[in-house]
């Protein structure tokens, strides 16, 4: 079923979360869409616990923080939230609308689309095997397992080296609902925070994790199942390693994907914008944070910030079809209203 919505935010990041914000004081709802399974972007992927100090107003946060202050600050307005959602197709309908398609299979037909897609779409590394593609979804899960997943009599594999791979074995085994749990990775060493391999240690001296040094060569089947893996030790002895689910954890790595087909001028990988409202070369959509380019871009996320804010007041007038005046927080009774701050409103 096609919804109806006057703005779409592709991306989640620090500068999508603020273009919601941005927008939600245009009195505009937007759905905002993300690949990964939480909202954050680069800020929590790649430095959640790392320190940021160029923050306007915020002398220091960690990006995990600053993810949560605007994710704060979002909560006045009605996002409609779809996660662990790939945009795959965004197209101008003859009516003016947007048609964005989503890997889940909404249609959303929007009047405005702002494009906050940093370096690319966070997807899982791909285990490379032959044939281990037809097992995704049913006994292959890229970094977790669905959380209803029926684990008793079953040997779980988990696949990766690095502190996730490690994190999800020790929580897998600590749940103690799977027979068996084993963290297979190519060496006998993991790349992890001393507190998390010391646990890992007591799992595997109690049997509760079993370690397999190898790397994977291929995939044995029975019938429509996937049976085992075949491996190969150090020493270059093959062996199988019987299993009923994988649980790849090889990292997650940025793709541009499908922003690139989707007919927008770019350049180097960029979409190229106007000052004035970040407009793309198809006026409704817009393009905020790390995509987009113009002359003296910088990627930071104050620069994100302020894109957001004049893409936000170039699509309401665009929508509204006259000017909007300015209002600040500070005073607007309006836009008290729109955050719930009102007098009478609730808190
Ligand atoms: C190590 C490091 C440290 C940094 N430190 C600072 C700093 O101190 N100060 C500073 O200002 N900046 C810093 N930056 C840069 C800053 O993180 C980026 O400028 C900022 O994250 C850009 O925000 P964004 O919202 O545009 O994109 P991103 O943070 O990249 O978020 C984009 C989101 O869009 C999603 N997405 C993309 N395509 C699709 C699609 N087709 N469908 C669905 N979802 C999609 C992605 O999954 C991602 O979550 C740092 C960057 C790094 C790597």
């Amino acid at each position: 079923m096609i919804q109806e919505t006057d703005a779409v935010v592709i991306g989640a990041g620090p500068v999508g979360l603020f273009q919601v914000f941005q927008l939600g004081l245009q009195g505009i709802n937007a759905h905002l869409i993300d690949a990964l399974p939480h909202a954050g972007g680069q800020c929590v992927e790649l430095y959640g616990d790392k320190p940021i100090y160029d923050i306007p107003g915020i002398p220091v946060c960690t990006g995990r923080e600053l993810a949560a202050l605007l994710l704060r600050q979002i909560e006045p307005f009605n996002t409609h939230w779809h996660l662990n959602t790939l945009v795959a197709a965004l197209s101008l309908q003859d009516d003016g609308r947007l048609l964005v398609e989503t890997s889940q299979g909404a249609q959303l037909l929007a009047r405005s689309v702002f494009i906050a897609a940093g370096v690319g779409a966070f997807v899982p590394r791909a285990l490379k095997v032959d044939g281990i593609e037809q097992y995704v979804g049913t006994q292959v899960h890229y970094q977790s397992l669905p959380a209803n997943t029926e684990l008793a009599g079953q040997h779980v594999v988990v696949h990766g080296g690095d502190e996730p791979a490690v994190a999800r074995a020790v929580e897998l085994a600590e749940q103690g609902q799977a027979t068996r749990v084993s963290l297979l990775h190519r060496r006998d060493v993991f790349q992890a925070p001393d507190a998390l391999l010391q646990r890992l240690q007591q799992l595997r001296d109690a049997g509760r994790i079993h370690v397999e040094a190898a790397q994977i060569t291929g995939i044995e089947t029975a019938g429509d199942r996937l049976a085992a893996l075949q491996l190969v030790d150090a020493d270059g002895s093959t062996r199988a390693l019987a299993l009923d689910l994988l649980v790849p954890v090889l990292g997650i790595s940025p793709r541009l994907g499908p922003i690139a087909d989707w007919g927008l001028a770019m350049d180097r990988k960029q979409l190229v914008v106007d000052t004035e409202a970040f407009r793309t070369s198809v006026p409704s959509i817009h393009a905020v944070g790390d995509i987009n380019t113009y002359p003296g871009k910088r990627k930071l996320i104050l620069c994100g910030f302020h894109e957001a804010t004049l893409a936000a007041f170039g699509a309401a007038e665009a929508l509204k079809g006259d000017k909007v005046a300015l209002q600040y927080t500070t005073t607007s009774a309006r836009l008290h209203q729109l955050l719930g701050v009102a007098q009478g409103a609730q808190a």
